[in-house]
């Protein structure tokens, strides 16, 4: 497949048809291109001019093209969003995510010169993932850069000429200690082999860190919009924090102030592309509360630990397993909308309970989720991932994703009974209720109404 609204030279041909496009017309008011300020020049490595923004071909400077769904990664282009070199920038927004706010802050303190540029000795993967066929699909990836591993290796003539070329993707292995997995060994669940489950109890892991890298007419795509709203309302709803989103056409990639997502793959990496040997992948949304500090409410923790127990069996019968870890706390809400929730949720009138689960989300925050379980998919194609025999998740939102993108699903391993927390009835059974998947018969509304939780 190709992709249709770039050509090979990288011009995009909508730039050539300014009137027949919406985004080739941003609001008059957006289209000054900078200023001078006195007030905020002070310390010699801050410019004293200040870019508000900035427009296609400014000072004669083109940037490298980026055409996205090039399986050639020269064809397709380095992603360059470091702030070192402006002429060189062909995305919108910079590197690490919610983080590049924290660098902001260094170098505004002083700690961080920001023409510093990154070493990447020794830093490229311990092992190599891809490229994958669908790292060659437009609409398949986007939302990172399959490439982002790579990026520090593939590119060098770049770096070379002082382009400041950044991964967006780390490979690394670790081993980790859960208390839970030792438990399991000593109740037989577990079975110690050496490699992958140690006899100290620990998990031999790859891990990848991947930061959201996001290609915009991909994303309006998938959600089903077109670009111009979704730039537009991007760059309305973070209060105009990128100005870029509305006066740079041109530009199709952007580097969201999000968290990101890490994978924890156990057992054989080639496995997991590879149809003929199983494969079990929980998808997992941070729950902090849970995940870390093992709160009741919900089934979180246990739920995830499970999905490592399944991994390590599928890895030792031959294939691997994948813990998918995405950074949308409180269904994307956000850990102060779930806090909140939380009290509405044990102070409403007739207690905590299933029946009104989702209603009390909903008051707070206005929606029940804004996960996006439709850009999840994107990690699994990214990993190669064709097939998954057992996916470790009760979720109809995951589940539909992941099958939306073309992957089978196998078999759905839903938590067994006895690692429900005591306070997570109401969450699991609400669920059930809604259509998550389930071995067990759902509650009808009179049941569900006394499935109650603790009050505070
Ligand atoms: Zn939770």
């Amino acid at each position: 497949m190709t992709n249709h609204s770039t050509n090979h030279s990288g011009n995009h041909h909508l730039d050539h048809q300014p009137h027949h496009h919406p985004l080739s017309q941003p609001p008059d008011h957006l289209q000054s291109g900078s200023f001078q300020s006195n007030t905020l020049s002070s310390g010699q490595s801050h410019p004293k001019h200040i870019i508000l923004t900035s427009h296609q071909h400014r000072g004669g400077a083109t940037v490298v093209p980026i055409q996205w769904g090039a399986i050639d990664p020269y064809q397709r282009g380095p992603i360059i969003g470091s702030l070192r070199s402006l002429k060189h920038r062909n995305v919108i927004g910079t590197h690490a995510g919610s983080y590049g706010l924290y660098r902001a802050l260094a170098v505004a303190s002083g700690v961080l010169d920001p023409t510093h540029k990154a070493d990447l000795t020794d830093t490229a993967p311990i092992i190599p993932i891809g490229p994958h066929p669908s790292w060659g699909d437009p609409d398949k990836i986007v939302s990172l850069d399959p490439f982002g591993a790579m990026a520090g290796e593939i590119f060098t003539d770049y770096s070379q000429e002082d382009y400041d070329i950044l991964p967006t993707i780390a490979i690394t292995k670790a081993h980790i200690n859960i208390p839970e997995i030792k438990d399991e060994i000593e109740q037989g669940r577990l079975q110690v082999d050496g490699e992958i489950l140690k006899a100290d109890a620990s998990l031999v892991v790859t891990k990848a860190a991947i930061d959201p890298v996001w290609y915009l007419p991909g994303i309006a795509k998938r959600l089903h919009i077109d670009e111009w709203t979704l730039r537009r309302t991007l760059f309305q709803q973070t209060g105009g924090m990128f100005p870029d989103l509305v006066t740079r056409p041109d530009l199709h990639v952007f580097l969201p102030p999000i968290g990101g997502t890490t994978v924890y793959i156990i057992g054989d990496v080639q496995a997991i592309a590879d149809p003929n040997r199983p494969l079990a992948v929980r998808v997992h949304d941070e729950c902090n509360g849970s995940d870390v500090f093992g709160s009741d409410i919900c089934t979180c923790r246990p739920y995830l630990v499970h999905g490592i127990e399944v991994c390590i069996q599928t890895a030792q019968a031959g294939g691997a397993g994948i813990i998918i870890y995405c950074r949308k706390e409180g269904r994307a809400l956000g850990e102060v909308t779930k806090f909140l929730v939380y009290n509405a949720r044990k102070r409403q009138e007739g207690g905590d309970r299933a029946d009104a689960y989702f209603l009390r989300t909903e008051c707070v925050a206005g929606v029940q989720d804004m996960r996006f379980q439709e850009l999840m998919p994107d990690v699994l194609h990214w990993l190669g991932v064709t097939k998954i025999d057992r996916l470790v998740s009760m979720s109809n939102l995951k589940y539909n994703a992941i099958t939306n993108a073309g992957i089978e699903v196998v078999q759905r391993v839903p938590i067994p009974k006895e690692l429900i927390p005591a306070d997570a009835s109401v969450e699991i059974e609400a669920k059930k209720a809604s259509g998550y998947y389930s071995e067990d018969d759902i509650l009808a509304a009179e049941a569900l109404a006394q499935v109650k939780g603790r009050r505070y």
